[in-house]
């Protein structure tokens, strides 16, 4: 039945490219020719963190240096789908910015390939990373938990929008960079409901992964509240 009703809707409003805006026959969201500009990270890639290998042999559970060396982790496993180059800023911006939330049930495709490692470990709850109240009310909706609702019906997973909230008004981590990001966000997150993270394997859901500052933020916070294992599905990364 939703498949027919998906004919229709296609009927009535074709899919657009979300790049050009050329008119798709199929819902993945990119025509060919931008599907073939997009750099999809694929392995070898850090076991943990998922950092692209220039040069491992596929398929080792291989772990890069900052991990080998980083003996408390925060995450159990950081996956991204894409990497974060030019090409690809145009639609996480056009995401961000416009009301584009058909963007989301696209990216949610992509989010559960680039997760396929931590569903296959085994999760229980989708959480967004929060906006603090003041930037949901200028942008009306969190990209982030958009995307993890349409996730969580791909995934069969819950999702919690509510347990995880902001504290702190932070400055858009795009003005910073190293330190300054760290310094930004520090404390910024709290969990509203402790018995909803406790003994939970949560994945967190975000759009770009820069530094890893606000995920690492959430992180600590999802610790401290007694989650079993923190994961983490981004869209895009940044690396070089
Ligand atoms: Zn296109
Ligand atoms: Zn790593």
């Amino acid at each position: 039945m939703k498949e027919f009703f998906q004919k229709i809707l296609n009927m009535i409003l074709p899919p657009k490219c979300l790049c050009c805006g050329k008119i798709i026959r199929d819902e993945n969201g990119f025509c060919a020719d931008c599907f073939q500009k997009i750099n999809f990270i694929t392995a070898p890639y850090c076991a943990r963190c998922g950092l692209p290998f220039e040069n491992a042999p596929q398929g080792n559970k291989l772990l890069c240096t900052d991990c080998l060396k980083d003996k408390k982790p925060l995450f159990r496993m950081c996956r991204s789908a894409v990497k974060y180059d030019d090409f690809f800023k145009k639609n996480i911006l056009a995401f961000k910015f416009m009301d584009k939330t058909q963007n989301a049930v696209v990216f949610a495709k992509i989010l559960k390939l680039a997760g396929k490692d931590i569903f296959e470990k085994g999760a229980d709850v989708l959480m967004p990373v929060p906006l603090h109240f003041k930037r949901l009310v200028t942008r009306r909706y969190n990209q982030s938990a958009l995307m993890a609702k349409e996730l969580a019906r791909l995934t069969g997973l819950s999702v919690d929008t509510f347990s995880l909230v902001k504290i702190k008004p932070t400055k858009p981590q795009i003005r910073y960079s190293g330190r300054a990001r760290v310094k930004n966000v520090k404390d910024a997150f709290s969990v509203a409901d402790v018995s909803r993270v406790k003994g939970k394997r949560i994945v967190l859901i975000d759009d770009v992964m820069t530094t890893g500052s606000t995920l690492k933020e959430c992180a600590k916070a999802l610790h401290k509240a007694g989650a079993k294992s923190v994961d983490c599905i981004t869209v895009a990364r940044v690396y070089r």
